[in-house]
């Protein structure tokens, strides 16, 4: 299959690479990125000109609307428009209405699953679009990923991506202070795992992703909560949960004071940068009088 690929940073690079590796004909543009391996046009435009289907791994909403006014205007009708950004479900849907217009299928499928499951082409991808897309699509995500679901029309990926990180972020911050409180009991960081994983507080952020060093599965509480997931990415992805919740007038208030902590914490506490498991030590490092 003939596939531009734009925006090759972290996440991007590494899925086009995985287009590479099994055969695929990829032309990637990037405004910085050059990374080897993967050929490369000159613009945007350039690289989706001629493609069966373009893939776009861009920042946010904004840069999506311009990459996309750019290249619906030479895609070719009946083509397909895969974004695996992450970005509001307002931009995804006007994107998809663009395409539209364009005759260009869209499909909005963000991705679950880091920099890691980039590099080994096991993300899960959460696809918003017509049936017909999300078939042209599958042959890539089965290369790029482990799993997708089609969650319903255009948008409906970007929903399903902003609840499961709004899910994430409260339960890690649960996770966290849990931690704390027990540390501050006298409670070993062991036996709090060894309990609460298989009890009722259990979750991903305390089975998979364990907060606290050397406990669990390895995750980057043991490597000095250098990322994996970069608190700043979480605060992302919160912002966007609240986005919507405004929008829609639906009641978030562990979403909301999940965002509220992560702000805080990426702005004025030395967050930024450092994985979002890293409320840990920022909760050991505090006391009540604090909040
Ligand atoms: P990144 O910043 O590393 O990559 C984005 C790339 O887009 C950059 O290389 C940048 O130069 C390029 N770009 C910006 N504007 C452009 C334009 N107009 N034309 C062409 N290229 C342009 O970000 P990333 O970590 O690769 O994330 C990409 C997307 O995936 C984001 O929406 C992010 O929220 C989402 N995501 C990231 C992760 C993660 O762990 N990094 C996980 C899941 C989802």
């Amino acid at each position: 299959m003939k596939i531009g690929f734009i925006g090759l940073g972290n996440m991007g690079a590494p899925m086009a690479a995985n287009l590479v590796k099994a055969g695929h004909d990829v032309t990637g543009f990037d405004m910085v990125a050059k990374p080897d391996g993967i050929p490369l046009a000159t613009s945007a435009a350039a690289a989706a000109k001629d493609a069966d289907i373009v893939i776009t791994m861009l920042p946010n909403g904004a840069i999506l609307r311009t990459v996309a006014a750019e290249i619906h205007a030479v895609m070719k009708a009946g083509v397909l428009h895969l974004d695996c950004s992450t970005v509001d479900v307002d931009s995804a849907r006007d994107v998809a209405q663009s395409a539209e217009n364009a005759k260009v299928l869209a499909m909005d499928a963000p991705v679950s699953g880091g920099i890691g499951g980039a590099s080994a082409g096991t993300l899960t991808f959460m696809a918003g679009g017509t049936k017909a897309g999300f078939a042209m699509a599958k042959a890539l995500f089965d290369i790029m990923g482990q799993k997708a679901v089609h969650c319903g029309p255009s948008g409906n990926g970007q929903a399903a991506k902003i609840c499961n990180n709004m899910i994430l972020g409260v339960t890690m911050i649960a996770t966290c202070e849990a931690f704390n409180l027990a540390d501050k009991l006298g409670l070993d960081r062991q036996a709090m795992f060894d309990v609460v994983s298989t009890s009722s507080g259990a979750s991903w952020s305390m089975n998979a992703y364990c907060p606290a060093p050397n406990i669990g599965p390895k995750s980057p509480a043991d490597n000095d909560y250098t990322p994996g997931f970069a608190a700043e990415l979480m605060l992302k992805d919160l912002r966007l949960s609240q986005m919507a919740a405004e929008a829609t007038d639906a009641d978030t208030p562990m979403g909301a004071a999940a965002t509220a902590l992560y702000k805080t914490f990426v702005e004025d506490e030395g967050g930024l940068g450092r994985d979002f498991s890293a409320m840990l030590p920022r909760f050991s490092a505090r006391s009540r009088k604090d909040s």
